[in-house]
């Protein structure tokens, strides 16, 4: 079977560690199902793609979706980055790590009133606003408040970022931004509100995206818009060129960031603008996986599925985007193959991790890693059929921390009452 190639988790005498804490350890003193986080990989890949971008003025916002354990917003923010949020959970998640409001920025199609005030009130650095209707909102709350909002706009460029349908954004018929026909309009009819300051244009495209050419195409349109706006007087600090980014699940070859900083920046450098870039998966996804113990191993009519404690509950992407998780067994000594469904015990046929795997023959109590689980696993987790959502640890070399206990069967009901 094939291995998921990775610095940060290797066998040590056919034993998989995450850097250099032993995953049969983790999952001994944590139990499992849990989230384990290599905080190596993150720093390498902020590092990797701060670097990338020095030869312009730039800034990193870590879309935290992706992965908001408050000790992860924490590990960005700490080492520079600020942090992107779409919604007031986000925002107040990421006050809790630590982050200064003025590294904040606010996304999302369809912020509430309550949404705007909270951030307004608490002076975050940027709005970036989705609708002339958005607009109106935040000029209206801001007067109110007595404050000038700072916001940048949402355009939507209209290129194919060819990926999954569910996860492209910026295609005309996708319901994010404002399309680009009209942008220079709203642009120029925001900049008459009086408690509006515009300072940026803003994009975001899609996700998993793993050719750079979609990102050329957008980048050239948001200049051209930048530079029609300058000429009727309206002058922009910042460029956003969202996130996105593709990663590596298996076989993939995404574009590494030296090649996407080198191929946007000579069309960026024509304006003045600072850029900013969003990443979330690429910051988290392949320092994560999820261990998962084997429950039963059984044969249905020819077919083997190995029935998993880890479930959609767990880790949705299988189920939704039908997205592709490796998974490899924690202790490969094993020497005998077969080809299994690995399944969850959620009630429902959609509930799998991975279809039709060659695998190592594991059977009940070996574990399994489920690799790239770092971004979007834990902060799509639910309770669905009453279970209880998992623990997350973070590796530190030959430390490891639980950053999130695992919830109580009290926790589930905590905000119920028998009436
Ligand atoms: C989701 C999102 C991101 C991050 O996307 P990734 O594909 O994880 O990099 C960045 N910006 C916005 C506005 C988003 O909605």
């Amino acid at each position: 079977m094939q291995l998921f190639d990775s610095e940060y988790f290797t066998y040590k005498e056919n034993k998989l560690f995450c850097e250099n804490v032993s995953l049969e350890k983790i999952a001994q003193e944590v139990a499992t199902p849990v989230f384990v986080y290599s905080k190596k990989f993150m720093i390498d890949r902020y590092k990797e793609l701060n670097n990338a971008f020095e030869n312009i003025p730039h800034k990193i916002y870590y879309a935290c979706k992706a992965n908001y354990n408050i000790n992860i917003i924490k590990l960005f923010n700490d080492l520079g980055a600020g942090i992107d949020v779409n919604s007031a959970g986000e925002f107040y998640r990421s006050l809790k790590a630590g982050a200064n409001p003025k590294n904040l920025i606010f996304s999302g199609v369809g912020k509430t009133k309550d949404e705007i005030e909270l951030v307004l009130e608490n002076e975050l650095k940027l709005i970036k606003a989705e609708s002339y209707g958005e607009i109106e909102l935040i000029n209206s709350i801001a007067k109110k408040l007595g404050k000038i909002a700072p916001i940048a706009i949402r355009v939507n460029p209209n290129v194919d970022p060819a990926t999954h349908p569910y996860i492209s954004t910026g295609l005309a018929e996708n319901k994010f931004g404002i399309d680009e026909t009209t942008a220079i309009e709203i642009f120029t009819k925001a900049a008459k509100l009086g408690n509006i300051q515009l300072l940026g244009i803003d994009m975001h495209i899609g996700s998993q995206i793993t050719k750079i050419e979609p990102y050329i195409e957008a980048a050239e349109k948001l200049v051209k818009l930048v530079e029609e706006l300058k000429a009727k007087g309206i002058s922009l600090t910042h460029i956003d060129l969202g996130g996105g980014m593709g990663i590596k699940y298996l076989d993939e070859k995404p574009f590494t960031a030296k090649e996407y900083a080198d191929a946007v920046i000579p069309i960026l450098k024509k304006t003045d603008c600072e850029i900013f870039i969003e990443p979330g998966r690429y910051l988290t996804a392949n320092s994560g996986c999820l261990l998962s113990e084997v429950l039963y191993v059984k044969n249905n009519l020819d077919k083997n599925f190995i029935i998993a404690d880890a479930a959609m509950t767990e880790l949705l992407r299988p189920s939704i985007y039908k997205a592709y998780h490796h998974i490899q067994p924690v202790n490969i000594s094993i020497n005998e193959e077969f080809t299994a469904d690995i399944v969850g015990p959620v009630c429902e046929s959609g509930d799998f991790l991975g279809k039709h795997r060659k695998i190592k023959k594991v059977k009940p109590n070996d574990l399994l890693a489920v690799m790239s689980a770092g971004a979007y696993g834990m902060v799509m987790a639910s309770n669905y059929n009453a279970r209880l959502k998992p623990a997350e640890v973070l590796v530190d070399n030959e430390k490891f921390y639980i950053i999130r206990k695992r919830e109580t069967l009290e926790q589930l009901v905590q905000n119920e009452f028998l009436i």
